[in-house]
């Protein structure tokens, strides 16, 4: 095969001997994606600029560029069946994924929650503990809750050690973990007032504890890019979600269900505190009422391409299974948690209800947001804007 086009943003792609490269393959078939790996030291290939990031400044990264590269075919991989990656490649992306986005996500998001308590332990306000206020407290408990979210999504992900064990999961816990983490360092500048916007430079010339909080916070935000664009993830996670009820739909009653008892999924309550056994009730009538409203669009949108153009109600259903899988994970590990003892900074079932009753309310907005009674009309709005040339007719009005 040759190789030819400019390849942007690759990490370590500049000091890389090896890369792997996924490209458009034209055949007679239409185009395909295939998995492309090479020696960087191949005729044809060179690294051209040097790419800047808002954060990540650790990580090596310029565009590459192909001209006329020759990968010898057993280089490369495409499958035969469909014009998407070859499955198993994307296994393999999907759990490097979690690695090296998700691993640093849950490090800045432990390193905030540690960065929290030492600042609220050496604040006074007002001739009071900062960790006496109300808000302070409640600050504190979102981000224990949020950190202990994140980590059972990813040990539910993780839990065995096959290539393609429980996908689904892992597609959604890249999201999870990278957007607890911008949640969780935001959280943690607003905490740290003035401090948490300065630089550790500025900190040490005035003698104040180094706190690398702002590096942190621009390295989250790259973290929800790097991978895909979160929102863009959301939307792949509803189409595969929309995908399986296509496959199956002929096998659902109206009602959603498919024989099985109950409206829901069926999530045991046992082991948990009488809160947590509410919230899993609850979150058991989500997953029923999230399989309803697929199978009713999916009987009402024959052709899937019609159904996947509308993106937002796409993004909503990605999110709302991310949210279902990680409310499930937290109280799956709350529960599984009495023998033997697991050490947690707070108790395993009050750090799942605190994520629960959270994740309870984001789930009911994000459900009213499906069926709206009554929309503004966006697609007008922003194409009037657009084709008016833009910023000005904002300043005008
Ligand atoms: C720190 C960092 C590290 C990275 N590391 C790697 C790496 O190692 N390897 C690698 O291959 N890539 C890497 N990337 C690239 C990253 O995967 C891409 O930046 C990301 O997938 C977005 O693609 P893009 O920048 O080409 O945006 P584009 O695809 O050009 O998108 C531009 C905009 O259009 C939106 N958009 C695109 N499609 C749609 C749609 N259907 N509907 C609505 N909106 C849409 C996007 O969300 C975005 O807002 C890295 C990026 C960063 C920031």
């Amino acid at each position: 095969y040759l190789l030819n086009g400019e390849k942007l943003f690759t990490g370590n792609g500049p000091v890389a001997d090896l890369v792997a490269v996924s490209a458009t393959v034209l055949g007679e078939g239409g185009p395909k994606v295939g998995a492309c790996f090479l020696d960087t030291s191949t005729p044809g290939f060179s690294v051209g600029t040097r790419l800047e990031f808002m954060g990540s400044r650790g990580l090596p990264n310029a565009s590459l560029h192909f001209d006329d590269v020759l990968v010898p075919a057993d280089q490369v991989l495409i499958d035969p069946e469909s014009d998407q990656l070859p499955f198993l490649v994307g296994m393999v992306a999907l759990l490097g994924r979690i690695y090296f986005t998700g691993a640093p996500a849950m490090a800045i998001a432990r390193n905030s929650l540690a960065w929290s308590r030492e600042f609220i332990a050496r604040r006074s306000i007002d001739g009071r503990a900062l960790g006496d206020y109300d808000e302070i407290q409640r600050t504190v408990t979102a981000t224990l809750a949020d950190v202990y979210a994140m980590e059972s999504a990813v040990r539910w992900s993780l839990l065995g050690s096959g290539l393609t064990d429980r996908w689904f999961e892992r597609f959604a816990t890249k999201n999870l973990l990278v957007r607890g983490a911008w949640r969780i360092v935001d959280r943690t500048v607003s905490l740290h007032g003035g401090e948490g916007f300065e630089t550790v430079a500025s900190k040490n010339r005035r003698g104040a504890v180094p706190v690398p909080l702002e590096r942190a916070f621009r390295d989250a935000r790259g973290l929800r890019i790097a991978g895909n664009v979160d929102f863009q993830l959301d939307n792949q996670l509803g189409r595969i979600l929309l995908g399986q009820y296509y496959a199956d739909a002929r096998t659902y009653a109206d009602d959603g269900t498919q024989g099985e008892p109950g409206p829901g999924a069926g999530t045991s309550a046992a082991g948990l505190s009488p809160a947590n056994q509410e919230h899993a009730r609850a979150i058991d009538r989500l997953v029923g009422e999230l399989r309803r409203f697929a199978v009713g669009l999916v009987r009402r949108h024959p052709d899937p391409e019609q159904l996947y153009a509308k993106e937002r109600t796409v993004v909503l259903l990605g999110r709302i299974a991310g949210e279902l899988f990680n409310a499930v994970a937290a109280l799956a590990r709350a529960a599984a948690a009495g023998t033997p003892a697991e050490a947690v900074p707070a108790g395993h079932q009050e750090l799942a209800d605190v994520h629960c009753a959270e994740a309870r309310h984001t789930l009911s907005g994000l459900f009213a947001r499906l069926e709206p009674d009554a929309e503004p009309d966006h697609a007008h709005i922003s194409r009037r804007w657009l084709a008016d040339g833009g910023a000005d007719q904002l300043v005008r009005h």
